[in-house]
């Protein structure tokens, strides 16, 4: 024992010293929502054609051209930006709706005899904050919140109802070094009996649709609850089928949607940060 003392001392440190400050967070740089160029949109039909997932469609009747862009569908994909140079992708991750209707824009187009936009009728209204701030200012700002609201920290019950996972790399991704959650006052716990928030994945398979009521049922009130990624805003690729009851929304009440596919951490601590607003009465 005295040998591995003696050599200990005589190897002193060896390890690096630490950051002595929290490193700051680059903006949210991975793939966001797609933003389409209304006022000069020649024609909806070649991107409409390329997305997989119904998330944009369009309808013609009368000489006019409803299209509508679902954001709770979708997938961030880029195949529409890919097919018509009218669509881009951006880098807006912070879209956490507090209504379904609210991640749909609409637009109206009066249309030639060739089926091209002659016009556009109705310009689309979107109430989605489109700004994308640091994660440290999102953090400190959910800090504060809940510190107000709630007095003390925020515990999660993350719940999977049949996600592919995708969503749970990036929820996991929250408690990882780099993003570090529980700085922020934020825990995950394993019992709902715990928890004031359910985080919930997937498009609730049938088989998972009593334990979802089950869990909601155990939370103690008030109770949030938050729809993760498209496949928990609407059911995403999957949507109602024999397997899949097509959204958290379609088993139990939901205060905020986060859409994406998945979304990253960064639109998970937004969508949070949202939800926590919704408690009754406060911040
Ligand atoms: S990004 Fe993909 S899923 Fe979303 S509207 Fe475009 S093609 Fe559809």
């Amino acid at each position: 024992m005295f040998d591995i003392l003696r050599k200990s001392l005589a190897a002193g440190i060896v390890t690096e010293a630490g950051p002595t400050a929290t490193p700051g967070l680059a903006r949210c740089v991975g793939r966001g929502r797609p933003e389409i160029d209304f006022a000069n949109w020649k024609d909806a039909r070649p991107a409409v054609a390329a997305c997989p997932t119904g998330a944009l469609a369009c309808v013609d009747r009368g000489g006019i051209r409803t299209v509508r862009l679902d954001l709770g569908k979708c997938t961030f994909c880029g195949l529409c930006a890919e097919a018509d140079a009218s669509v881009r992708m951006t880098h807006a991750c912070e879209l956490t709706a507090m209504r379904r209707e609210d991640l749909k824009v609409t637009a109206k187009y009066e249309l030639g005899p060739d089926g091209t936009h002659r016009k556009l009728l109705a310009p689309p209204r979107s109430t989605l904050d489109s700004q994308v701030s640091s994660l440290d200012a999102l953090g400190t700002k959910l800090k504060e919140r809940l510190d107000k609201v709630l007095g003390r920290s925020l515990h999660i019950r993350e719940v999977d109802a049949g996600s592919c996972n995708g969503c749970e790399v990036e929820i996991v991704g929250l408690n990882s070094p780099v993003y570090d959650i529980e700085r922020f006052g934020i825990h995950f716990v394993a019992s709902p009996r715990h928890a004031d928030m359910l985080l919930v994945t997937g498009p609730v398979s049938r088989n998972m649709e009593l334990a979802l009521r089950k869990t909601y049922d155990a939370t103690p009130a008030p109770r949030l609850v938050v729809a993760v990624g498209a496949c928990g805003c609407s059911g995403g690729i999957f949507g109602a089928n024999y397997a899949s009851l097509g959204g958290v929304d379609k088993v139990i009440p939901v205060d905020v949607y986060i859409p994406g596919c998945p979304p990253n951490p960064h639109a998970l601590l937004h969508g949070i940060l949202t939800a926590i607003g919704r408690l009754p009465g406060k911040a």
